[in-house]
């Protein structure tokens, strides 16, 4: 099976005026093609900074990051956004929609403003998406007609547009209750069975944790167990 993330003693140090913070102390780990996991760990425990990296909007201090083969230190600014741009998807916790569009046309936003699609694609890519996501019927809303969880529907939709290879996913359910984070996270893996699309999810919430295939557990920076089976 092909890896698509590996991190090799990464590391990662801010500055904060005269302090360094060690917010990701050297950390080895690899993902497999297709895979779900999680990252878990409490607040600060580096969950973000690290899916920062993955998704090539920061760089290591040390160590090394392949992300797709791609060692992410050698890209420059306008290198990253196109890795991005062409491999990459993300949704957030607060959805990040946009607000004047409505759920078709949020999902169609990559697709003309990341990649160039032609009309006849985009639409038929668009509408497949809204039934996978099942927001076919709501596809006329925007967002603040839309409940949490829709939004977040639409946003996994709008993250697979343009077909990425690896979904980096920040705490994607921290604003849902608990039935509705369940069902986000059984429709992400949904689409990676239907979509081949590895999903790469992070959490502070050990009942979530489960739905995940195979788990990284963070503690203050450093990875501290590696559960489940490698998919
Ligand atoms: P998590 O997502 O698990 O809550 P983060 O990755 O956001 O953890 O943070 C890990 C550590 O790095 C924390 O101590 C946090 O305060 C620190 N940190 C994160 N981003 C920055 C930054 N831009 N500047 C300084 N310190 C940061
Ligand atoms: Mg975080």
């Amino acid at each position: 099976m092909a890896t698509v993330v590996q991190a090799q003693r990464l590391e990662k140090t801010y500055r904060a005026g005269d302090v360094d913070v060690l917010a990701v102390r050297g950390v080895d780990f690899a993902i497999d093609a297709g895979a779900f996991v999680a990252f878990v760990g409490p607040s600060g425990s580096g969950k973000t900074t690290l899916l920062n990296m993955i998704g090539c909007l920061d760089k290591p201090s040390a160590g090394t990051l392949r992300v797709l083969d791609t060692d992410i230190a050698t890209l420059d600014r306008s290198a990253a956004a196109d890795f991005r741009g062409a491999n990459l998807g993300f949704i957030f916790q607060d959805f990040n929609l946009i607000p004047v569009l409505t759920a078709y046309e949020n999902i169609e936003y990559p697709l003309l403003m990341v990649q160039d699609w032609p009309a006849d694609k985009r639409r038929a890519r668009v509408t497949e998406l809204l039934a996978a996501v099942g927001m076919a019927d709501q596809a006329g809303k925007r967002p603040d007609q839309l409940s949490g969880g829709q939004k977040q529907r639409v946003a996994v939709a709008r993250a697979l547009a343009t077909q990425p290879k690896l979904v980096l996913a920040d705490e994607p359910t921290a604003n849902l209750d608990h039935a509705t984070a369940y069902h986000i996270l059984e429709l992400m893996k949904k689409m990676r069975d239907e979509f081949g699309t590895t999903f790469i999810f992070s959490t502070h919430d050990p009942k979530i944790m489960g739905e995940a295939e195979v788990t990284f557990t963070l503690e203050d920076g450093r990875l501290v167990n590696i559960g489940g089976a490698r998919a």
